[in-house]
């Protein structure tokens, strides 16, 4: 198998305030063998990292690779043919970002794994929920209401991000079609949202016994559940009927996140998405009712980074951008930064993003045994997280599974 040398490697990966002293790392194959200062090897490459730092891959906790336009309703009318091109584009764009892992919330299907395992699309390691669970009305219902089109269409389409289920009975079937069409987690839509037109943001979704149906149907595969969630009222419902993965979050109190934090439960705050659509929402074709709703959990999501940080609650790194507003997403990195340590945000996008999606040690990490998916950037992210901004215009090196998939030469000595 061929052997590549990293030489020099001043890693940041969020667990210390600053970079390691410079440590070699070599390569085998797509994973990395060792790790340390001075190794010997005759590999067949070597790069010099010196003078840049070194990070594991990002990891994205909250995508829709599948969300082309920002008109989701829109989007689940589009031919499955194109949904999957523009996917493969928008995955493109996420790889030359950095990161190199990301997790799907809704819409990204079995096949679009497959095309990026055999090599067919180059872009992240991909992690999916199959279509996202909604009742009828709820945040994946894009009918509106003057129309009684049957909801049976969706499942079978690549652009829409969910499907639609009511009562205990289709939740468990929903849930076992998914697992069978190679879910790796459930996604619920178990609270109102901005981007869906019925279903304003104090709305539950589900009743309490078909979210604790999904957690059992989830627990049976091995697997958790994952809820879309933004009030108080609801993520607390959430976690007591066992859900893990937080998503959103925005009007959580200190109380509800203290019991996020005794659960276990993991937070993925999304702010960059409610500053592009406060910003360009409405220009970018987003429905007048759900311009409406952005302010609702706009400035309260950044209330509620301070209020998990100070629940010691883990936070991942997620971004939910759709349609155009996909270029943004490294900005999240410099909204978390005005609120937490920056050493805590790239914690968010490494090792705390792995061990919350199940790829503790795989992923997230520079440590043998793991895939070797490594960046090299110019200059130091823990002094400025906006390096890791800019479409990775920082990035003379991004690697994933050792294939270096950008690979600007004059930056390495
Ligand atoms: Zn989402």
């Amino acid at each position: 198998m061929t052997l590549t040398l990293l030489k020099n490697a001043r890693i940041v990966d969020g667990s210390q305030d600053r970079p390691s002293d410079p440590v070699d790392i070599l390569i085998e194959g797509e994973t990395i063998r060792d790790v340390g200062p001075g190794i010997r090897s005759a590999a067949e490459t070597t790069i010099d990292l010196s003078g840049l730092t070194v990070l594991p891959g990002l990891i994205d906790c909250h995508v829709h690779v599948i969300a082309t336009k920002l008109d989701l309703g829109a989007n689940a009318d589009l031919p499955n043919s194109l949904v999957a091109l523009r996917a493969a584009r928008i995955m493109r764009g996420m790889l030359l970002r950095g990161f190199t892992t990301v997790r799907d919330l809704g819409g990204a299907d079995h096949g679009l794994v497959e095309a990026l395992e055999e090599g067919s699309i180059e872009g992240p390691r991909l992690v999916i929920c199959g279509k996202a669970l909604s009742q009828t009305g709820g945040h994946t219902d894009y009918r509106g209401r003057h129309n009684r089109r049957t909801v049976e269409h969706y499942p079978d389409r690549l652009g829409a991000l969910g499907r639609i289920c009511d009562g205990v009975d289709e939740v468990r079937r929903a849930c076992r079609e998914e697992i069978m069409g190679g879910a790796q987690f459930i996604k619920l839509m178990a609270n109102g949202g901005v981007s869906s037109p019925t279903d304003p943001i104090a709305n539950l979704g589900f009743s309490r016994e078909e979210v604790s149906a999904a957690v059992e149907e989830a627990r049976n595969a091995q697997t958790y559940v994952s809820a879309h969630l933004y009030t108080d009222e609801a993520i607390r419902r959430a976690l007591e009927c066992g859900v893990i993965s937080i998503e959103h979050g925005n009007l959580i109190r200190p109380d509800t996140a203290a019991l996020a934090r005794e659960k276990g439960a993991f937070v993925v705050p999304t702010n960059i998405v409610y500053d592009r659509l406060a910003k360009d929402g409405a220009a970018l074709g987003l429905p007048s009712a759900s311009v409406a709703k952005i302010e609702d959990v706009r400035s309260a999501g950044l209330e509620a980074l301070s209020i998990l940080h100070e629940a010691g609650v883990t936070m991942v790194y997620g971004t939910d951008l759709l349609g155009e507003m996909h270029e943004h997403q490294s900005e999240e990195f410099v909204i978390r930064g005005e609120r937490l340590p920056a050493m805590n945000v790239i914690r968010s996008a490494t090792s705390d993003a792995a061990k919350a999606i199940g790829l503790e040690g795989r992923v997230g990490t520079i440590a043998p045994g793991a895939f070797a998916d490594i960046i090299a950037v110019n200059g130091n992210p823990l002094d400025d997280l906006a390096l890791l901004t800019g479409q990775g215009r920082n990035m003379p090196l991004i690697m994933k599974g050792g294939i270096s998939v950008k690979r600007v030469e004059q930056h390495f000595r």
